[in-house]
């Protein structure tokens, strides 16, 4: 397998399209002639302004949830694009003033205190603080130590607080803006992007709210993590392809910002039937762990994510590396190929800390016989007595158990370390970046 020129394709128009939006506030200040005389300085102020609101503004279409924007690029590369764009965002606002104010360097001071300068400035500073925290709380969450789920609803909120505001400052400021069809259509444009915001908080949970599901069995697995069965309850479900995730909401409300994303780690073939398996590692999956019961009711949003044995059919056979609960869609496959009585020869390099804290251990020696399956469990501290592989996956482990003829597809998904180091192992083996398929458990 190599790198489609169909996704080649889709990822070149995608871009193309995404820059020639943010671009767009350039091509219109050079159609739209200026009203007032201003100086190349005063319009490159101008130019940047624009640019900042614009690029925020499509902030929210990556993070919208369209299932149809995250392939081929994958949904960790679409969030990871959504943050460094965040820090361009900021970059163009911060110029915005110092490049209008330049000239008189000394009354920048005094913009930055909001409730001393005029409103329409007033607004500009205040967008600016609200990007800055934005930017800040983003890059540094964990340094910061914010919870996830209260980080989420800050995000939310200066996120609405940025665009909202820079947009007042710009038809509160009248320039460029004077004539009132353009001020409407920028208005209409900028709140058409941040009504996207909604899509997620509002529309979906209210889609969710008439198609809930009911947690049919809770198994208890191994390393502090349990493998949850769901239902539909009264609808259909969906079909997913194995690999996929959902964001999961477990009983209250579908409106609370609790949703967490997790991998499908049942068979595909079993669908609607859903089936997750949840380590518990924080404040959300430790409560799962502790207290999901059958019965139990749930919201599932989803299929998303592009990680699948589905998008690449034609491979000889598939090496699995998988590290802890990363193990989870790297199952969902495996199961999803033995239902479907696969033939070709598979291999899972499975990383774990310690041989009674591996998941599923007791389930891959019968996948693996129904299956052409190789199964190498890699152990951090091995028992006494293990005559199998220790310590971390490496290039050499993987040249010994890693098939190199034919057409294989890699699957890797475990901590980001594990998969940055398998990631250059890997293509130090010379396997094509096209060949190699992961799945980021990190978000933000
Ligand atoms: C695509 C994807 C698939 C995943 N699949 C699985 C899986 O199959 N099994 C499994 O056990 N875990 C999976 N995870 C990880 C799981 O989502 C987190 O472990 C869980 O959300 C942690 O929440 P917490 O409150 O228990 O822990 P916290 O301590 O609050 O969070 C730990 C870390 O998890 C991430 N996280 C927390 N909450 C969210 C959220 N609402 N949305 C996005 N990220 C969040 C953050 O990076 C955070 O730093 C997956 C994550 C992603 C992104």
């Amino acid at each position: 397998m190599r790198v489609r020129s169909r996704d080649l394709t889709h990822s070149a128009l995608w871009l193309a399209l995404y820059v020639l939006l943010a671009l767009y506030p350039l091509l219109w200040l050079a159609a739209v002639p200026s009203r007032n005389a201003a100086s190349f300085r005063e319009e490159l102020a101008s130019a940047l302004g624009f640019l900042a609101l614009s690029t925020m503004a499509m902030q929210f279409v990556l993070t919208a949830r369209f299932e149809w924007l995250a392939p081929p690029f994958g949904t960790d590369l679409v969030y990871a694009f959504h943050r460094y764009v965040t820090a361009v965002a900021l970059a163009f606002a911060l110029l915005h003033p110092i490049v209008l104010l330049a000239p008189d360097a000394a009354s920048i001071a005094g913009f930055l205190v909001p409730w001393d300068a005029p409103g329409s400035v007033a607004a500009g500073v205040v967008s600016l603080y609200a990007l800055a925290i934005l930017a800040v709380t983003s890059y540094a969450r964990r340094a910061l130590r914010i919870p996830y789920d209260a980080w989420r609803r800050l995000h939310g909120l200066a996120a609405a607080t940025a665009v909202l505001f820079a947009l007042w400052h710009a038809v509160a400021a009248r320039r460029l803006l004077g004539a009132p069809i353009v001020r409407w259509l920028w208005i209409a444009w900028t709140l058409g992007w941040a009504a996207l915001l909604l899509r997620v908080r509002l529309a979906k949970p209210l889609a969710l709210l008439r198609r809930p599901y009911v947690v049919r069995e809770v198994r208890p697995e191994r390393g502090d993590a349990v493998s949850i069965v769901l239902d539909p309850h009264r609808h259909d479900g969906f079909r997913f392809r194995a690999g996929q995730f959902v964001w999961l909401t477990l009983g209250g409300s579908p409106f609370a910002a609790a949703e967490h994303p997790f991998s499908f780690s049942g068979s595909a073939q079993r669908a609607p039937r859903v089936e997750l398996a949840v380590k518990a590692i924080g404040d959300f999956t430790r409560r799962v762990v502790a207290t999901v019961k059958p019965g139990d009711r749930a919201y599932v949003d989803g299929p998303f994510g592009t990680m699948s044995v589905d998008a690449f059919p034609d491979a000889d056979g598939y090496v699995f590396i998988a590290g802890g609960i990363g193990i989870a869609p790297c199952l969902s496959m495996i199961r999803t190929l033995a239902d479907r009585g696969d033939s070709r020869p598979h291999v899972l390099v499975f990383a774990t800390s310690e041989w009674d804290r591996t998941p599923f251990r007791d389930e891959l020696p019968a996948l693996a016989r129904r299956l052409r399956l190789t199964v190498v469990h890699v152990l951090e501290k091995p028992p006494p007595g293990w005559t199998g592989e220790t310590g971390h996956v490496t290039e050499e482990l993987l040249a010994r158990h890693a098939p190199r003829d034919g057409r294989r597809g890699y699957f890797l998904c475990g901590p980001p370390p594990m998969m940055d180091a398998i990631e250059r192992a890997l293509a130090r083996l010379g396997v094509p970046l096209g060949d190699v398929h992961a799945e980021r458990f990190h978000l933000a």
